[in-house]
């Protein structure tokens, strides 16, 4: 198995071109330099999709699920098997450094493919019954054809956190990875073609969101959209899929308040704290983008966590040195930029970083940024409001625990929060009065692939993970029978 240069769509089991026979540039981010070319796909090629879906969906919908269960399995040993290829194409795509690629970008990846295919001879269904009268059993089906839609953050680790659960339930799919990062999911492909993957039950269409993904969303015989992504995207995605009753779960954006109270455990918190502002160059929705400090700690918390951000290294992704790689585009980069001068405006203070990374030689053109830390904002300005999704985080100071939750919950927002504290019973009371789906208490991504994944408010709709997302790609069926 190996990456090309030209990445071909996946459909009915074959890697073809797209009907357009035209490509998009694909960047690497450490050089700013094209490095391969991506199918411009569009409706042609998803009517193709769907309809090589629909024909595999009676086999595959009633497949033994043990024989369904070894062909998921064989897809998560070839991942694992060609890990590094996995990682290097995943970090030139990206821009994210080898070292969270190859440990967890990938083995996520395998992970979820693995998770899925056991859940899949666990899953069991409802029965309800009625003393002398009647048994009720909930029959929980395939849906058909899915459409799964992706962002560019986690590239193979969310595409497959929606393709695997869909596969083992039974759904053949039409799938769109971001056309910023497609080259994982062009591997995926070759993995399914070696796994044998029957011809159809997974097809992978690239090309842009705009014409590909839409005709995704648009097609009638796409019965739900499993969608991550910016929720402006998502917005669009519903008001297309509502009036055409598709299921729906959409993940979106973030703006995360870490909650840092004056009795947490300093060293710990600051070492979570770098981790949750930073990793992946703030690129990761679960990424804490407000940091909110006890004004007793307020000092200490700041003097510290700047010193260390400025020790941060930002460089090549594939030297293991760099903490941080290149953000994933120009356009990116930029608006990242354009944010910290927002912030200049609204009147913050940028205590660290706040400019381009300068780099040498080859990566001179290379999409890089220094961490930036601001304080002295309020919550309203449109920098606490808005999602950065970069390498950007303010500080804020608050005095009691509720006006902390004021804060935290002052957004429009609502996917994941982080506590730190040693009060069990503060963390108790914070985590219940927060609107997030997700509360951390003295750790960041510590994950249970068991546990409910989603966010309130803006942040989305429905929740993936474990049973949800089992759930969300079956139709539960009501089946009564009467007895005496
Ligand atoms: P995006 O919304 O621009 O694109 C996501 C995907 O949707 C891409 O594959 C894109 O091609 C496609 N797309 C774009 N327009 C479309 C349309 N009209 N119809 C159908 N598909 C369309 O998001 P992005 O910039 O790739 O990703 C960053 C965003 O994703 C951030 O907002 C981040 O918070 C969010 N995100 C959320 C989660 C979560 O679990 N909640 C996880 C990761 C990323």
């Amino acid at each position: 198995m190996k990456t090309e240069q030209y990445i071909k769509n996946y459909i009915n089991g074959t890697l073809q071109p797209a009907e357009s026979t035209e490509f998009i540039e694909n960047y690497d981010p450490s050089t700013g330099q094209v490095y391969s070319y991506i199918p411009d796909s569009d409706s042609r090629d998803v009517d193709k999709a769907v309809e090589a879906a629909q024909k595999a969906f009676p086999a595959w919908s009633v497949m033994h699920p043990q024989k369904r269960f070894r062909i998921l399995m064989r897809i998560a040993d070839i991942i694992e098997q060609h890990l590094d290829l996995f990682a290097e194409a995943e970090s030139r795509d990206s821009g994210k450094p080898l070292s969270l690629s190859s440990t967890v970008d990938i083995p996520r990846s395998h992970d979820n493919f693995r998770f899925f295919a056991t859940s899949l001879l666990h899953y069991s269904s409802e029965s309800h019954n009625m003393p002398g009268q009647a048994i009720n059993y909930t029959l929980r089906q395939p849906i058909g054809v899915v459409g799964c839609i992706s962002p560019w953050n986690l590239p193979l680790y969310l595409f497959s956190w929606k393709i695997a659960p869909a596969l083992a339930t039974g759904n053949c799919i039409v799938a769109k990875p971001s056309e910023l990062t497609p080259m994982t999911a062009f591997l995926l492909s070759k993995a399914c073609q070696e796994a044998g993957l029957p011809p159809g039950v997974l097809n992978i269409v690239h090309g842009l969101g705009s014409k590909a993904g839409q005709a995704i969303v648009e097609h009638n015989d796409v019965k739900a959209i499993s969608f991550t992504g910016g929720t402006n995207t998502g917005r669009k995605i519903a008001a297309v899929a509502a009036p055409n009753f598709k299921k729906l779960s959409l993940e979106l954006g973030g703006k995360n308040p870490n909650i840092i109270f004056e009795d947490c455990d300093f060293d710990e918190m600051m070492i979570h704290t770098l981790r949750s502002s930073f990793s992946n160059n703030g690129q990761i929705c679960l990424c804490g983008s407000r940091i909110l400090v006890q004004r007793g700690i307020y000092d200490k918390f700041k003097d510290e966590f700047v010193k260390r951000v400025q020790f941060m290294k930002v460089g090549n992704p594939f030297n293991s040195v760099s903490d941080l790689g290149a953000v994933v585009s120009k356009e990116h980069k930029e608006k990242v930029l354009a944010y910290i001068a927002l912030a200049e405006m609204e009147g913050g203070k940028i205590l660290c970083g706040g400019k381009p990374m300068e780099m040498k030689g080859e990566f001179a053109n290379g999409y890089y940024l220094k961490p930036t830390v601001i304080e002295g904002l309020p919550n309203q300005c449109r920098t606490n409001q808005e999602e950065i999704f970069g390498p950007v985080v303010t500080i804020q100071a608050f005095d009691t625990e509720e006006e902390a939750i004021a804060l935290a919950n002052d957004v429009e927002y609502g996917l994941a929060a982080t506590v730190w504290t040693t009060d069990i019973n503060k963390s108790q009371r914070v985590a219940q009065q927060l609107d997030t789906g997700i509360v951390w208490i003295n750790c960041w991504m510590v994950r249970d692939l068991r546990t409910p994944f989603g966010g309130m408010k803006n942040s989305g709709v429905g929740r993936e993970g474990g049973l949800e997302a089992m759930r969300f790609f079956t139709e539960p069926k009501n089946v009564c029978i009467k007895y005496s």
